[in-house]
């Protein structure tokens, strides 16, 4: 058999290994609280403050939508013309064309220059947000967070570029096996590494101080029957007005992150029941299943992208002679920024039946459906949030349950049906 059908096979095993550990992980069979429920929800919050919600989100669209259409378009001019190739030509030059310097300078000035045209449209988003009153940083603190985004990203992007593109050089036509296995051990390493090397340079984060608060809530973690070292509390109030939680690492590297916001705004009850909502994440494993799911979903686009090599056109647009050359960073771009047009919905759908679980986990562990509607519904006033979106945006980009569906599924829940 040749390289082209081992690829083939691989691609469709790891298609179908990725439907079946999000048919055995992801909780499907899970319909969202009746609309009456929904709506009598929306009728207890403050209209002005939901007005004010819908508001804000609608300033913010314009400029979403206008991201997402320049975003794609850059990726296309720079991969499906010979722009991009030129590129990476010109900064290899200095290096007589090296491939590793072709690879790793080139390939980063695509990257680049792809976040330099979105730049704008990322600080018109901050004008909003400040106008709003969300954002708590200036001007300095700003170009500060992008600043180091930028350099998280080339730390990033260059382990991905050299890696892929060493692959590619040395294994020219068995590079999609390696390449596989790469993005799926990156994958699963990025999300061990992320919370103690990413995270630490946007926030600090310290352990919650012993108290009642910190007592109830191991207390509570012990009562779930799940292994909590700490609670750490992140400085999110130096960017933002917004409250939040989070649980992000693996195994060791675990931990479930409040925001200082979080602590000030609401009473410790509501603060309760959103570490329970979290504990459902870390109990039910849901870091893990978006892992497994991530490292598949990466080795399988490594197989088509080897798959998609043969199509010559696609080629002769980039003005490339192989997908697998460093001069085709910027068609690959292309195709991933196509493909994650596809995915992000997917990833949304996901997301929010598992977040509707960790909903349930929440009621479950607290028996408290009102503090837990108390919350929902605090959380979606303070992060000015649309508490009932539009449901074609909701399906598109939703990563949670919509607030009204969340305090339903807490008055559904009070009722003894779910
Ligand atoms: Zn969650």
């Amino acid at each position: 058999m040749t390289s082209r059908q081992w690829a083939a096979i691989t691609l469709v095993v790891l298609v179908i290994a990725t439907a079946v550990v999000a048919l055995l992980r992801v909780p499907w069979a899970a319909p969202p609280a009746p609309r009456a429920d929904q709506l009598a929800a929306l009728e207890t919050l403050p209209a002005d403050a939901v007005a004010k919600g819908r508001e804000f989100r609608g300033a913010l669209r314009p400029g979403m939508y206008l991201s997402m259409a320049v975003g794609l378009v850059a990726a296309l001019l720079l991969g499906l013309t010979p722009a991009g190739s030129w590129i990476v030509e010109q900064v290899g030059r200095p290096f007589n064309g090296h491939w590793l310097a072709r690879a790793l300078l080139g390939g980063l000035a695509i990257v680049f220059i792809g976040e330099v045209v979105l730049l704008p449209l990322a600080a018109w988003r901050h004008i909003i947000l400040k106008r709003y009153g969300l954002s708590t940083q200036d001007w300095g603190a700003w170009t500060v967070d992008v600043l180091k985004g930028y350099a998280v990203g080339a730390v990033i992007g260059a382990i991905v570029l050299v890696g892929f593109f060493t692959v590619t050089h040395f294994a020219p036509r068995w590079w999609w096996a390696w390449g596989a296995a790469g993005a799926a051990v990156l994958t699963v390493l990025l999300t061990f590494v992320f919370p103690v090397l990413v995270e630490p340079v946007f926030n600090k984060f310290t352990p919650m101080p012993e108290g009642e608060q910190r007592t109830r809530l191991m207390a509570m973690a012990d009562r779930d029957g799940v292994p909590v070292r700490d609670v750490l509390i992140a400085d999110a109030s130096r960017r933002t007005r917004a409250v939040n939680a989070y649980v992000s690492g693996l195994g060791p590297t675990r931990r479930i992150v409040v925001y200082d916001t979080l602590l000030e705004k609401a009473p410790p009850a509501e603060v309760e029941a959103v570490v329970a909502h979290e504990l459902g994440h870390a109990k039910d494993n849901d870091v893990l299943t978006g892992t497994l799911l991530g490292a598949l979903g990466a080795a399988a686009a490594v197989c088509a992208l080897y798959l998609l090599g043969s199509w010559s056109g696609l080629l002769r647009l980039a003005r490339v002679d192989s997908i697998a050359e460093p001069r085709a960073v910027a068609l690959l771009l292309a195709v991933a920024a196509v493909a994650g047009l596809f995915a992000g919905p997917a990833q949304a759908f996901v997301s929010r039946r598992v977040e509707a679980r960790a909903d349930r986990h929440a009621l479950q562990l607290t028996g408290d459906p009102a503090q837990f509607e108390a919350m929902q519904g605090r959380l979606s006033l303070v992060n000015l949030g649309d508490p009932d979106p539009n449901p074609v945006e909701q399906f598109l980009f939703g990563s949670h349950p919509t607030a009204v569906e969340r305090m339903a599924a807490a008055r559904a829940f009070a009722r003894g049906e779910r």
